[in-house]
């Protein structure tokens, strides 16, 4: 028998344990899962939370019921990955033998990384958004915030979805209005980056979008520090940005077993080829979804594409054959910006988000880059596809690959 070990049972590890328990004969492979507890959460729903939208039982579910019966599910934390060795070590002493070991344990928010943050003003007038308690925690503050400064900070690139910054920002502006507190807060929007987004022409939407809103955009800030006493955040380069409440997107890692195994980048991401997703240092060792370092988006979105094209090229690469499949980078967000509306956005590696429809020309029914209602009820239908279509790797009528079709390339001047 062959074993195949996938770290992490979040989106992309139960989607690959899932697809691939039905494509490898099952008299010749183990397939083995590792997570650290049996919640499974629907991360996309932590947005909703703080605007009182989502219970805790609506986005969380219990992770073994997404988990096909034919696979063996362990729970433990991974200690480390001895690759030289084809083991990996949990942190109570078990370890698991591998043939093949994908890495599928995503990125996580490290507020610990900034000074300042987990001072005494975390979780009273400093917030994320980014884990479930957290979300929790600024509905909570939300609900008796009657005005002042409201600062959504992202603390460095790359983070997990980097449009949910923005999202937060466009729900948080139309939920002051609905309350009639809009005139007695100043919102500001404080990024790394030198605009709304990473890409040209959806940065320039997006900041239209901010501008429309009143929303001050503070851009280049690499936030050194917070200071808790003070209530600002503070630059390398010495700007200082005060605030009443803050909103802090801290910076996102990948898992620390991944540096102790001497496998990751600076931020814990393990390096792949961003076309297979092999790791560039072990040739039976992946990374899918979060976890690696490729150039796409942090997105359940990104890991969805990128495995559909991991398993078949899996598929024929345990049997000796090459891997033809090629991951493009496809990533596609719904983009809410309040008052029942969304945008959406299609990209890959190469193109930009573009205007036009999707997926079909002339029909959408969904807009790109533009704010409409069906975008909205895309965005809010998609958790029944989550748990219900992808999660147990049934198809889903999306090519993973990005297509041009239906799209506008703008003239640029
Ligand atoms: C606020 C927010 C909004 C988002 N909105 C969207 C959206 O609208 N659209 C979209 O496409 N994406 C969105 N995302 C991103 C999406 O949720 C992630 O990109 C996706 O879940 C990544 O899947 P993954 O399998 O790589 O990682 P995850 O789903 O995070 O799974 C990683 C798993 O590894 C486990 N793990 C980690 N370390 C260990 C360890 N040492 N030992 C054992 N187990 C471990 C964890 O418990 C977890 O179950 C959002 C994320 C957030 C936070």
């Amino acid at each position: 028998m062959r074993n195949l070990l996938v770290l992490g049972a979040g989106t992309a590890g139960t989607m690959i344990v899932n697809k691939l328990h039905k494509r490898l004969p099952r008299d010749e492979w183990t397939i083995t899962v590792v997570d650290r507890d049996d919640d499974h959460h629907y991360q996309p729903g932590y947005l909703f939370v703080p605007f009182g939208g989502y219970a805790r039982d609506e986005i969380v579910r219990s992770r073994h019921h997404f988990v096909h019966d034919g696979v063996r599910l362990v729970y433990g934390e991974v200690d480390r990955v001895a690759p030289d060795d084809h083991v990996v070590h949990l942190a109570d002493g078990r370890a698991l033998p591998y043939d093949y070991l994908v890495i599928a344990t995503g990125t996580s928010p490290r507020p610990d990384q900034t000074p300042g943050v987990l001072g005494p003003e975390w979780r009273r007038s400093i917030f994320d958004f980014y884990t479930l308690d957290g979300a929790e925690a600024l509905h909570r503050a939300l609900e008796v915030f009657d005005g002042g400064r409201l600062v959504v900070h992202v603390s460095e690139m790359p983070i997990k979805c980097p449009v949910a910054p923005l999202e937060f920002t466009f729900l948080a502006e139309a939920w002051l209005r609905e309350r009639g507190l809009r005139d007695r807060v100043e919102l500001a929007y404080v990024t790394p980056l030198d605009g709304a987004f990473t890409k040209p022409v959806a940065s320039e939407h997006l900041g239209h979008m901010l501008a429309e809103r009143k929303v001050e955009v503070v851009t280049d800030f690499m936030v050194e520090r917070v200071d808790p006493d003070r209530k600002v955040l503070v630059s390398y380069d010495e700007r200082e940005v005060p605030f009443d409440l803050l909103v802090t997107v801290p910076v996102n890692m990948g898992a620390d077993f991944v540096a102790r195994s001497g496998l990751g980048d600076e931020l814990n991401h393990v390096p792949v080829d961003k076309h297979t997703l092999l790791s560039t240092a072990y040739d039976d060792i992946f990374a899918v979804g979060d976890a690696s370092n490729i150039p796409a988006s942090k997105a359940g979105s990104v890991a969805h594409f990128s495995v559909e094209v991991f398993v078949d090229n899996f598929c024929r690469y345990v049997t000796g054959e090459p891997m033809t499949g090629r991951f493009d980078g496809h990533a596609n967000c719904f983009v809410e910006s309040g008052g029942g509306k969304a945008l959406l956005i299609d990209f890959n590696y190469d193109t930009e988000p573009l205007p036009g429809d999707y997926p079909l020309p002339g029909l959408g029914p969904f807009r790109l880059l533009e704010e409409t209602r069906t975008n909205h009820l895309g965005k809010l239908a998609f958790r029944w596809m989550y748990w219900n279509l992808l999660l147990p790797g049934r198809p889903i009528p999306l090519p993973a690959h990005m297509s041009m079709t239906g799209k506008h390339t703008p003239n640029r001047k």
